[in-house]
């Protein structure tokens, strides 16, 4: 059963002799909000997304019961996910000479693979080179955002102001007084789950009905709050008290929100083509061209303006255009990377918007791995309790560098964490055999908790992508080549990491079950940022602080690119926050006729 109150808007034909406002490419989170932004104000907005328009519900079904499903949710034979070992043996291309007929990143290999076989690139079509990365990517209308975790979490201040705090890198052209009425809008717009804490580091949003904490995760709130840090319900970008929005309904908290990467069936999870798309395209303002991969920037020879873009239809291969008075691109940070380097003319021969030379480089991320397991003996042999779907389960905010300095590492991370009984028991090692067994099983069952961190990475110059100059993807469209890795200040932090998460549980009296110590390989969070920065030096950064290209006044790049550090939280609600803010700009200037 799904309960989606109205179908999707039909997609009608696309006119490409028309010479559009505004030409968004990418369909996720950025894309989507622009798209909402630019047509509220009456922009006429063309949306080109290089995946398809999935039938999202069927592909998700997440009412649907492992039992019921011929391989308990695992994708068919032939199909491979990629695993830590082979990120770090092998180098990319990873699935060059792979025997599988699919290859997926890591996230293809999460319990329920069936489910997002379609959403999910295979790796074969998608090659990169480099060194390793952990690169995931969903092509399809909607981006990641069809699958992501939803914690939604404002930066704050200690994040845009970092530098100003330790000195490192760049202050952000921004400051939170300057984003905070857009993270209103988005959270009034899209709904977000949450308990007000007040802490400045980390802003509390306009929050909607929380999630309750477990009994473990009072035990460990109330042990943590003497130390000064806070294990706070997950701050979900999901409605639970409902939005106006005839394509979303409210989280009745079930689904499959804990047990599969991600989707909601009935969009109570954020997700950009019902929370954003759909209703764009019902002002009648945005025409919607899905398969279609921009390989292009186009540039009018006498201005050096963006006139369109130049794309390839993903399914026949052919070669087309696209005209508009602006670009948008928001097609991830890294893939608006790639688009912009591969947009070379006389105007602009390193790239579009790269005069600077900066398009590509300060790209940073999230450090993870370290983490603890632990277990609450009080909670062995009692009572179930009905905690599986819900849309997440707490957070720690980070508690380093804030009013002291912690030695040998600069910024902060914080936790994920979650317990309680779910589908599947997280205890399935218990010894013991038989009807023994599965007592052991029931009754240890609820009893654990578990950690993970999420630490800044810090932006340097030398982490960048750039273009391979041989290899190409299935469309002949050159791919990235990474040169990436953590740095010193990551691997402290990590160490770090493990001794606070052990730290805490032992101070809220859990028993520690086992302590990870490994990091798991670079882009393994899936919080890819900064490879066209912000700033107010054209000589140094790429965008000012509207997004807006400092060499090409027409041209806007609206997603984690743009971002100057990473912070340690996670990234998509800034991203709608500054896409939404840019846009606006972008309107006033436009009816001014100043792009
Ligand atoms: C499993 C998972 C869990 C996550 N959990 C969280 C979380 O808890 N919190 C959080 O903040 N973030 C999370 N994220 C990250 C979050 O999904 C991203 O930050 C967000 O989707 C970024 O939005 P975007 O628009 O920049 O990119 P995307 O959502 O990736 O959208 C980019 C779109 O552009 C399209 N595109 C790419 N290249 C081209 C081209 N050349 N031409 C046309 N179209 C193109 C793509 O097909 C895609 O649809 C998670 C992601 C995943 C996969
Ligand atoms: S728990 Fe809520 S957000 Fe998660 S899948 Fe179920 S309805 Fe959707």
């Amino acid at each position: 059963m799904t309960l989606v109150v109205s179908p999707p808007p039909d997609i009608p034909e696309v006119d490409l002799t028309t010479t559009y406002d505004a030409i968004v490419v990418g369909s996720g989170a950025a894309g989507g909000m622009a798209a909402h932004v630019l047509t509220s104000k009456g922009l006429k907005v063309l949306m080109l997304e290089a995946g398809k328009k999935l039938n999202v519900e069927a592909e998700l079904r997440s009412m649907q019961w492992p039992y019921e499903h011929p391989r308990r949710g695992d994708a068919p034979p032939g199909f491979h996910a990629l695993s830590f070992n082979e990120y770090n043996i092998r180098k990319p291309p990873y699935a060059q000479k792979s025997a599988y007929k699919h290859v997926y990143s890591y996230v293809g290999g999460w319990g329920g693979s069936d489910y997002v076989k379609n959403i999910l690139v295979d790796e074969k079509d998608h090659p990169y080179s480099g060194t390793p990365y952990a690169w995931v990517r969903a092509r399809a209308l909607g981006g990641k955002t069809n699958i992501w975790g939803r914690l939604a979490l404002r930066l704050s201040d200690y994040d845009f102001k970092a530098k100003s705090r330790d000195g490192y890198g760049e202050d952000w052209p921004i400051s939170y007084a300057d984003i905070e009425p857009y993270y209103d809008r988005v959270d009034r717009y899209l709904g977000i789950s949450g308990h007000k804490e007040g802490l400045p580091h980390l802003p509390d949003s306009l929050f909607q009905r929380p999630n309750k904490l477990t009994a473990a995760e009072v035990k460990l709130r109330n042990a943590l709050k003497p130390m000064g840090r806070t294990a706070t319900p997950y701050r979900a970008g999901v409605t639970t008290d409902g939005v106006k929005n005839k394509y979303r309904s409210k989280c009745f908290g079930r689904g499959a929100c804990q047990r599969r990467p991600g989707g909601c069936d009935i969009h109570a999870a954020f997700d950009s083509p019902t929370g954003l798309i759909y209703p764009a395209m019902d002002t009648g303002n945005l025409t919607l061209r899905t398969n279609s991969t921009a390989h292009e920037i186009l540039v009018d020879p006498k201005t050096g303006k963006a006139r369109g873009v130049a794309f390839v239809d993903s399914v026949t291969h052919k070669s087309l255009e696209a005209k508009g008075k602006v670009v948008i691109v928001a097609a991830s940070t890294l893939e608006s990377a790639r688009l912009l380097l591969l947009s070379k003319s006389r105007q602009h021969p390193n790239g579009i918007g790269n005069s600077s030379d900066h398009v590509g480089h300060n790209f940073c991320e999230h450090i993870m791995g370290p983490g603890a397991t632990g277990l609450v003996k009080e909670l062995v042999g009692k009572q179930p309790t009905l905690d599986d779907g819900k849309p997440g389960g707490f957070y720690i905010p980070r508690f380093r560098n804030l009013t002291e300095k912690s030695d040998g590492f600069l910024r902060g991370y914080g936790f994920e964490g979650g317990s309680g009984q779910t589908i599947y028991p997280w205890s399935t090692n218990r010894p013991g055999f038989g009807s023994q067994y599965k007592k052991e099983v029931r009754d240890y069952a609820g009893a654990f908790i578990n950690i993970g961190a999420f630490g800044e990475v810090l932006p340097r110059y030398e982490n960048q992508v750039s273009i391979d100059p041989t290899l190409k993807d299935a469309w002949g469209i050159p791919v990235l080549k990474f040169d990436y890795k953590f740095g010193d200040n990551e691997k402290k932090m990590a160490e770090d990491m493990a001794t606070s998460a052990k730290e805490m549980f032992e101070a809220a009296g859990i028993e520690i079950v086992g302590v990870d110590r490994e990091v798991l390989t670079e882009g393994w969070s899936i919080h890819e940022l900064g490879t066209s920065r912000m700033g107010n030096d054209p000589k140094t950064s790429v965008l000012n602080q509207f997004q807006q290209s400092h060499d090409v006044k027409n041209l806007f790049v609206v997603d984690g690119s743009s971002h100057v550090s990473a912070s340690c939280q996670n990234p998509t609600w800034t991203i709608m926050a500054l896409a939404w803010r840019s846009c606006d700009h972008l309107a006033d200037e436009f009816r001014k006729g100043d792009l």
